[in-house]
């Protein structure tokens, strides 16, 4: 019986898990990201999370899974610069929970991980070449081909957020303009309606609100869809004609609506993918849900360490 301790770092918390080879999520805890600066205090409270996870699930720890938001460097298990963890920088989880728990321990971008959890366990099994993103705050995602995660130089995380669809379009965090993320992501969906001419102020505006207003038949929240959906189906659309996959995987806040979008999304790419098989990419929604980022985490550990895991799908 395999019990992956699962690590899900991010922004805003810190999110520790069991998850069990039927990707069955045991218990999970969570502690805010803010409360771990130092790195020292990190390790220790992951640690100690992991130690109570355990516990409570009645289980010992086979393994360690760890998934971030990146920048973080797979095999050397480091830290780059994270936005939000600067202190971070140059330490090795890996090394370090692998001393405390005398296990092996894998680390993986969180939507890498993510990617492969839905490639093997979610709603993209039996395919061997899938594109997963997430639409959230941002927009991130990970390539499977052939049954592999796709690597980069250096096994660097390909960011397909920034990949630019619109040159005169916002500026985005990068530096370029009109990137796929400050088109399509929550916070560009919400700044491009609370910009416009006939919006009138009360409403704190998110992605989740809008979609809020449009299903009540709100006239400028249905725009805001539509024009959501176009730039959500042209970036779609590059990735597609750029890989030809058999699935695309939406999951993030963004998608929680995704019936909002569909149609307007498979317009665009019925229209910009005439000279490769879209009928074959099959896009469908995330299917493991809220915890997809812990169950990711395990997965990473199963694709890097057992043998069932080496090719994520038959
Ligand atoms: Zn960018």
């Amino acid at each position: 019986m395999t019990t992956i301790g699962a690590v899900d770092i991010g922004g805003t918390k810190i999110a520790v898990g069991i998850v069990d080879e039927d990707a069955r999520l045991l218990y999970r805890m969570e502690a805010p990201s803010s409360a771990v600066e130092a790195y020292a205090d990190g390790l220790r409270l992951i640690a100690d999370m992991l130690w109570d996870t355990a516990r409570a699930a009645c289980v010992a720890i086979t393994g360690i899974g760890i998934g971030s938001t990146g920048p973080v460097y797979p095999f050397t298990g480091r830290f780059g610069d994270l936005d939000f963890l600067p202190r971070w920088s140059g330490e090795s989880l890996v090394d370090d929970l692998a001393q405390e728990f005398r296990v092996l321990v894998a680390l993986e971008n969180d939507a890498d991980a993510a990617a492969l959890a839905e490639a093997s366990w979610g709603a993209g099994r039996n395919k061997s070449r899938l594109i997963y993103v997430t639409v959230g705050t941002g927009i991130g995602g990970g390539i499977i081909l052939d049954g592999e995660l796709y690597r980069g130089v250096d096994a660097a995380h390909p960011e397909i957020g920034h990949q630019v669809i619109d040159t005169s379009g916002p500026l985005c965090s990068c530096g370029f303009r009109g990137c796929w993320e400050s088109l399509a992501a929550g916070p560009a969906m919400a700044k491009w309606m609370g910009s416009q001419p006939e919006y009138s102020k009360g409403d704190e505006l998110t992605a989740i609100r809008i979609c809020e207003l449009a299903l009540a038949g709100d006239a400028l929240a249905l725009r805001a869809v539509e024009r959501e959906a176009f730039y959500l189906g042209l970036g779609l659309a590059n990735l597609v004609n750029l890989f030809t996959p058999d699935a695309v995987i939406l999951s993030g806040s963004v998608m929680k609506s995704a019936s909002l979008f569909f149609d307007g999304i498979g317009k665009v790419m019925r229209q910009g993918c005439r000279f490769v098989p879209l009928e074959k990419a099959e896009l469908k929604l995330a299917s493991l849900g809220e915890d997809a980022n812990l169950i990711g985490a395990a997965r990473a550990w199963h694709y890097r360490f057992a043998q069932d895991g080496k090719h994520v799908c038959q």
